[in-house]
């Protein structure tokens, strides 16, 4: 893995929408919080990627945002840092006051993303590890085929960042494990593998049937290496003007 930098400018990337966020050509404050550039140096991430100049101050902007690129482009700094950044500066989101009175303890993320696999997944709960590291924000990752009594213990020490595959999402929502009434961010990662793999059921259970917040109260930012109907369909259910951007060449 690693990025290939030899065509960086040769990457053509297309932003559109209403009133378009210019990007960043370096990873500086602002748009980005202090902590969080000295854990990308300590990565030695020099530079961001294509994806990741126009996503950062998108999403800095409190923009929704639709993205298509291929793998490899640097997706995950892409809404990971932003994201994150906003999370240090803000501090700790208040816990529900009838929280506290209930039998089943309660996770309340402020962030949650979703991935297709527990490979992914996986991966994109060490990014956040690394990217996290000194902060208040804790990361957590779910996913299915594994002992969810663990998971659960994990998600009881505190879980700021959730990382999960849609099925086992669904199920600790429905275990009463996870509230989603604090969400401010919303990711979808690899959402077209995320249809392939059939989990659309689950995915809008978790969105449209649960506690998550409405889509003027979060942040949704969707990432998919093609922009098929049913991926253009979940943009328009879940995504409120959001800024389109596409990195390379897409398929449909
Ligand atoms: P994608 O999600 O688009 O497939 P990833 O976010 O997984 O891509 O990034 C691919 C690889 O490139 C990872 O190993 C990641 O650590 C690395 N990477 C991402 N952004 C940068 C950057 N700005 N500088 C150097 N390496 C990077
Ligand atoms: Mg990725």
């Amino acid at each position: 893995s690693g990025i290939n930098f030899d065509h960086y400018d040769d990457i053509p990337v297309e932003a559109s929408g209403n009133d378009v966020p210019e990007p960043i050509t370096e990873f500086t404050s602002p748009p980005l919080d202090q902590l969080l550039l000295d854990n990308i140096i300590k990565a030695r991430f020099t530079k961001p990627t294509p994806v990741q100049k126009y996503s950062v101050p998108i999403i800095a902007a409190r923009r929704d945002l639709m993205a298509c690129a291929q793998t490899g482009s640097g997706k995950t700094g892409g809404f990971l840092f932003p994201v994150l950044s906003e999370s240090f500066a803000n501090g700790p989101a208040p816990v529900p006051e009838q929280a506290s009175n209930f039998y089943i303890k309660k996770a309340f993320p402020t962030a949650v993303v979703l991935a297709p696999t527990r490979e992914l997944a996986t991966q994109i709960f060490d990014e956040a590890k690394k990217f996290t590291y000194r902060s208040w924000v804790r990361p957590c990752v779910v996913y299915g085929g594994a002992d969810i009594g663990s998971q659960i213990k994990e998600l009881n020490r505190g879980c700021d960042l959730l990382v999960a595959t849609p099925g086992r999402l669904s199920d600790l929502l429905e275990r009463g494990r996870i509230s989603l009434c604090n969400i401010k961010y919303l990711v979808l990662d690899e959402a077209d593998r995320m249809l392939d793999m059939g989990f659309e059921p689950q995915i809008r259970h978790i969105v449209e049937g649960c506690d998550m917040p409405s889509v003027d109260e979060r942040q949704t930012l969707m990432f998919s290496a093609t922009f098929p109907m049913d991926i253009q369909h979940l943009a328009r259910d879940f995504l409120k003007d959001y800024v389109f951007l596409s990195v390379g060449r897409v398929g449909s």
